[in-house]
Parts: structure tokens; C-alpha cells; sequence
């Protein structure tokens, strides 16, 4: 378009991103690239706000009238693609030491200010779900995506930095696993055939037909399915690689709506032979803190926002979490606890039912003001796999949990001992045979080993402060949801 004034554009990912242009001094000239936040136009003086996610903080950029032709600024709006060329100049704004003085501008893609959905502050977290194609570009996305992209480096970090080995378990299952969830079906045997007739609208009318209602005739000749946990797997690594975690996708067809719940999840599963459950908590708890505080090293200026905008105690609650040792109690101290706390529950608490969600939040925000793990559960309401306490009653369980969340991470130590395991299986009504290579574990060179299962997002709902998991993640999939 021939605005003077331009530097040689660059296409090279080896640019200097927004970030790094505040780090320059006065006089320098350089380019920025980004996504125009707003346009304020003021007596002879345009003020641009670009941001290309490499950090919070927008780059004022400040045209002069005359210094770009009209015809080309007038495609800069909210939203639009653009690269001003400039000179780095002392900022007379609050809140910044330098800004862009504009000597020259290319736009690559306008957004027609009277259809771009993106446009008024204080959308709601609803609407934003519907433009999820679009929100990573607010104030609010950007900053929830950096933190999940820091805390997935602070994750593989931590384990790397102790000598854990980073394995994949599978994510078409054939086991059955452990009931910790209802699975999706993975199958070849479905068709799906073409809309039978035009619906209205967009809307088409899809048919299924089952080819074959025989497992024998499917792909893996037997059901399959969508991993729930790649726990028992990892437990085959641990005994031979000793620790071991994943970091993967995970599956559960919860049929219910929650903000703490979705269908597709990721999941962190570290496991650890020669440890048990304190060894287990120990690694929890030194896990939490050191993924909070690397995310309060990286990621100041988000935090920040979100502490000012999404959750007023946010930087104080991770200070503490950082800094005080969890509190640790039995499930049977915790009943105690709630039984005598003078609430009012909605599920009463009796010893051999599962903690609520209330039961959780009460014990970890008004109790006792920070995470709390609860161990050593009633056999009944946990998995199989959980080593049995010598009271015959309860199991080496535990849960983090977390204020305003409830259970962030849920692990045990497992049953090693193959009679104990077995009358497990059995009790739990399930078939051995599915199980014969986590059996073979514990007749072939079994040791004591334990882990845990922690929830990406609920992590990264309870760093940002966000209410909403669908919030945590770019798209969400969840009961009647599955858009993008
Ligand atoms: P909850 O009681 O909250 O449903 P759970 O007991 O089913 O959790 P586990 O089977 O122990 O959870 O799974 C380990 C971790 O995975 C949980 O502590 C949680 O952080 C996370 N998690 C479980 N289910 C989901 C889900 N549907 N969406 C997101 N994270 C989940
Ligand atoms: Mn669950």
C-alpha cells in the first residue's frame, strides 16, 4: 500500500514480538505486529492499542495526523491485523514507559467494526464461550492461555528436574479400567450416514446404523474406548522405570453439568515405585508449589489482572499455598470435623459416604484456610486398586483439596500384595481376566509404588481464579457441547 515511513517487513518468527519491544530505548525504530485492542481518535491524535499475546500489557502506538494516509488508517479498528512501523518514544501515559510513535502502517486483515463480535468490554464469560474462535484475543483469554502454556512447561519442569521419565499411556483403551468414569465408545462399527432430509436452517438430520452389534467385528475385535486414566499403565513403567508421570488427554462421558467438570480433560499422572503415601503426599504438595510458584515468577502481569478483575484474593491465596504446609487428615477426622462444624449441608456427613463438594470447600476455606489432604478413605467408595489398611475398613487414599475448588488431585497408594488385589477385583464385581498384566505386576517383581491424578484445569481454574473450567481450556467439550 506504500505508507512511508515502513521498515522491510519481516515473516520471520524471529522477530522482535511485543513484549521485547518494551525493553527498548527511546529512538529506536521498530515494528510491531498485532491485533488492534482499540482506536481512540483525539484532536489531530490517533491512539492505537496493539497486542500480539506475547504479554499482557497492549503497546500504545500514536499516529499523527498526517503521518498515515487516511485510506489506510481507516481500516484500523477493533480487530483488525496490523503492523505499525515506528520510532520508540518516552510514554507521557501512566501505566507505561514507552510507546510507538507511528511513521508507518500495513494492514492485513480489517474486521468490519458493525459485525466484529469482539467488541465491548465486559462481554460475559457465556458470550465469550460462543466466540471462542475469537476471545483468545481479549484481555482475559490471552492471559488464561499464556498461564496454561507456562504451567504445562512448569509441569514437565518439575518432573524432568527429579528424574521422572515423561511416558505416553494409551488413549484408546481396551481395559475396563477402574470405574472412574463413564467412557465414550471407540468404534468402527457405526455409520453415520448422510442428513436423510434438509432440516431448517443449518440444521441436519444425521442417522446412525450399526453395522455389526457383535464386539468380534470391530476394529480391536473387542470394545474399546477413550481412556479414562492412564494410571495402570503408568504403574506397568513405574515398576522398571521407578518414576514416571503422563501428561495427556483424558476422557469421561460425565453426564452431569458442572463448572468443574468436562468431557475431555487433561491429566497428570505421576507414579513412583518405593514410595508410599506420605512419599506420595510429599510429592503432591512440593508439586503444587513449586508449579504455583513458577507461575508467579512467569507470569506477573496476568496474575496481576486476574487478582484485579476475576478473583480479589488470587495473589494472597497463592502467596499462602506457596509458602504454608498443607494440612493433612483422615477421612475419619475430617467427618468428625463436619459433623460437629454446626453447618447446615445439603448432604448430611456420615462416616462411609463420600465427601461433597460443600463437604470439601468448608473443610479447606472456612476450617482450615488453605489445602487440606484427606487420607485413608472407606474401602467401599474408592477404587480397587487403593492399598488396604491394616483396619480392614479403609484404604491408602488421598485428596488435595483445594479453597474454591474442592478436590484438585485425588492418588493413593496402590495394593501390591496379589491376594490383597485380587479379593479386591472380586469384591468390586469385576473380571479378573481383563487384569491379568496388572496382576502379572504383583507376582513378577511387585514393590510398593503410589501416585496421583491431578486435573490440568483445575489447576489452572485455581492459579487464574477462573469460575468456570470451560473457561480454562480453548474449546470445551461437555454434555450437549461440543462446538469448534
Ligand atoms: P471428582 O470427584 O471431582 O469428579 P474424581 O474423584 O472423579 O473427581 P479422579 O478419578 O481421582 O477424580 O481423577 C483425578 C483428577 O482428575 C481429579 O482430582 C480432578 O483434578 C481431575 N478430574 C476428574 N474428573 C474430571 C473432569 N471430568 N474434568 C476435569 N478434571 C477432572
Ligand atoms: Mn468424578
Amino acid at each position: 500500500m506504500g505508507t512511508p515511513g515502513k521498515l522491510p517487513a519481516s515473516m520471520d518468527y524471529r522477530r522482535t514480538y511485543i513484549r521485547e519491544l518494551f525493553a527498548l530505548a527511546p529512538g529506536t525504530e521498530a515494528a510491531a505486529y498485532g491485533w488492534v485492542k482499540t482506536r481512540r481518535d483525539s484532536k489531530g491524535i490517533v491512539f492505537v492499542q496493539v497486542n500480539d499475546g506475547s504479554c499482557f500489557q497492549d503497546l500504545q502506538i500514536v499516529v499523527e495526523a498526517g503521518t498515515i494516509p487516511e485510506d489506510t488508517l481507516s481500516h484500523v479498528s477493533t480487530g483488525a491485523c496490523v503492523r505499525f512501523d515506528g520510532t520508540i518514544v518516552e510514554s507521557p501515559a501512566s501505566g507505561q514507559a514507552i510507546e510507538l510513535k507511528a511513521t508507518g502502517l500495513e494492514v492485513y486483515g480489517g474486521a468490519d467494526p458493525s459485525t466484529y463480535p469482539l467488541q465491548k468490554k465486559g462481554a460475559t464469560m457465556e458470550f465469550l464461550r460462543e466466540i471462542g474462535h475469537l476471545r483468545g484475543r481479549g484481555n482475559t483469554f490471552g492471559a488464561v492461555f499464556r498461564v496454561r502454556s507456562a504451567a504445562a512447561r512448569a509441569v514437565h519442569r518439575f518432573f524432568m528436574d527429579r528424574g521422572f521419565h515423561y511416558i505416553h499411556t494409551p488413549i484408546i483403551t481396551v481395559s475396563d479400567a477402574e470405574g472412574a468414569g463413564a467412557m465414550f465408545a471407540v468404534t468402527t462399527l457405526l455409520e453415520v450416514n448422510e442428513p436423510l432430509e434438509a432440516g431448517a436452517g443449518d440444521e441436519r438430520h444425521f442417522a446412525y446404523r450399526l453395522k455389526s452389534m457383535t464386539p468380534k467385528d470391530d476394529f480391536f475385535g473387542k470394545p474399546a474406548f477413550l481412556t479414562v486414566s492412564g494410571q495402570l499403565e503408568a504403574e506397568t513403567l513405574a515398576l522398571g522405570l521407578t518414576n514416571v508421570y503422563t501428561f495427556g488427554p483424558t476422557f469421561r462421558a460425565e453426564n452431569s453439568s458442572t463448572s468443574r467438570h468436562l468431557a475431555e480433560f487433561w491429566m497428570i499422572e505421576p507414579e513412583m515405585a518405593f514410595c508410599d503415601l506420605d512419599g506420595n503426599m510429599n510429592l503432591a504438595e512440593e508439586f503444587l508449589k513449586e508449579v504455583i510458584a513458577s507461575i508467579l515468577d512467569h507470569c506477573g502481569a496476568d496474575l496481576t489482572f486476574f487478582n484485579q478483575r476475576i478473583e480479589p484474593e488470587l495473589l494472597t491465596t497463592l502467596d499462602h499455598v506457596v509458602e504454608s504446609p498443607f494440612e493433612r487428615m483422615t477421612y475419619t477426622e475430617a467427618v468428625k470435623l463436619l459433623e460437629n462444624s454446626g453447618e447446615a449441608f445439603e448432604y448430611p456427613v456420615a462416616w462411609g459416604s463420600d465427601l461433597q463438594s460443600e463437604h470439601e470447600r468448608w473443610l479447606t476455606e472456612v476450617k482450615v484456610k488453605r489445602p487440606v489432604i484427606v487420607t485413608d478413605y472407606p474401602k467401599e467408595i474408592k477404587a480397587f486398586y487403593m492399598r488396604m489398611n491394616d483396619d480392614g475398613k479403609t484404604v491408602r487414599a488421598m485428596d488435595v483439596l483445594a479453597p474454591r475448588i474442592g478436590e484438585i488431585i485425588g492418588g493413593s497408594q496402590r495394593e501390591e500384595r496379589l491376594d490383597q488385589l485380587t479379593a479386591r477385583i472380586k469384591a468390586a464385581g469385576l473380571p479378573l481376566e481383563p487384569y491379568w498384566w496388572y496382576l502379572d505386576l504383583r507376582k513378577y517383581g511387585s514393590a510398593p509404588h503410589a501416585g496421583f491424578g491431578l486435573g490440568f484445569e483445575r489447576l489452572i481454574m485455581y492459579i487464574t481464579g477462573m469460575k468456570n473450567i470451560r473457561d480454562v481450556i480453548p474449546y470445551h467439550r461437555t454434555p450437549g457441547s461440543a462446538e469448534f
